[in-house]
């Protein structure tokens, strides 16, 4: 394994950093601070290559949700924010990341005996962002929009001068509904409709180097209301929380059977037990 992180420079001070395991932040630089959108899972010192693109301008980090392949990182910042009721279960998420780390490890995703963000750096005393709050970084501003679904209270960050968004988890191309913060499937497909209304063109996400464009969305509520449908889910367990399991929905929609594909669109909603009917077996009760 080289090297931990790879960077994209995606154009006119804006960056995309991914980490071995797939995690992506990005770097948005303005004339006065930089802003890290996100901060990956912590496997690496995030610190160099944040300080080699901001070029000694103070960093604010900005988390979209509470998760810990979102917020490991930031455990190396000073200014860190999020929104308020996303600054719940940061414990449980310190556990969840021990174990994530030793599974990368076991994979060999993630070299073993790495630094590790979240045991190594310090938990960050947070400041609250909340919709509405914007950040100057001179030149560039930064505004916070609730796109609930994936957690409670994920947080997207408009960009406004780009008309960019940067969304998190808050839609991916197989969404994740499943966690016990996760909100219903209908309550998401509301947060798709709040996105056609916002103020950006194009969207990029926490797991996949892809540009979305706005109308992307029309795939992703097509998906939303497949599950909504009354469809039958596919079991699906969850390799990272033992016993976690979800319903998943494949939308008959996909252009793509390749879930890794950024084109591939599908839901994993809360599990949903089939109904096992009982096959009556030949002759089982006596009859002929
Ligand atoms: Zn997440």
């Amino acid at each position: 394994m080289d090297k931990i992180f790879t960077v994209t420079d995606l154009g006119e001070g804006l960056w995309e950093i991914a980490d071995c395991v797939g995690c992506r932040c990005y770097l948005v630089k303005g004339r006065d601070r930089v802003a890290l959108v996100d901060s990956c899972v912590g496997v690496g010192d995030l610190r160099p290559v944040v300080r080699e693109l901001s070029r000694g301008l103070p960093v604010t980090v900005l988390l979209t949700h509470r998760h810990h392949d979102h917020i490991a990182g930031s455990y190396l910042f000073d200014d860190v924010r999020i929104p308020r009721e996303e600054d719940v279960d940061i414990a449980l998420g310190e556990e969840q990341n021990e174990h994530a780390v030793r599974i990368y490890v076991e994979q060999g995703r993630a070299p073993e005996g790495a630094f590790s963000a979240m045991r190594d750096g310090t938990r960050p005393s947070f400041t609250y962002f909340e919709e509405g709050d914007v950040l100057d970084l001179g030149g560039v501003t930064i505004e916070g929009v609730f796109l609930p679904g994936h957690t409670d209270h994920s947080m997207g960050y408009l960009v406004r001068e780009r008309r960019l968004l940067l969304s998190g988890d808050a839609v991916t191309p197989c969404m994740c509904l499943f966690f016990p913060e996760s909100l219903p499937i209908a309550t998401w497909r509301q947060t798709l409709e709040k996105m056609q209304g916002l103020p950006f063109d194009t969207f990029r996400i926490g797991h996949y180097s892809h540009e979305f464009r706005k109308s992307d969305l029309d795939g992703f509520l097509a998906a939303a209301d497949y599950a909504l449908s009354g469809a039958r889910g596919l079991s699906w367990m969850y390799t990272y929380i033992e016993g976690l399991k979800g319903s998943l929905y494949i939308s008959p929609d996909t252009p793509t059977d390749d879930a890794d594909s950024p084109d591939f669109r599908a839901v994993i909603g809360p599990y949903v037990p089939r109904e096992h009917k009982r096959r009556r077996r030949h002759g089982a009760d006596g009859a002929a």
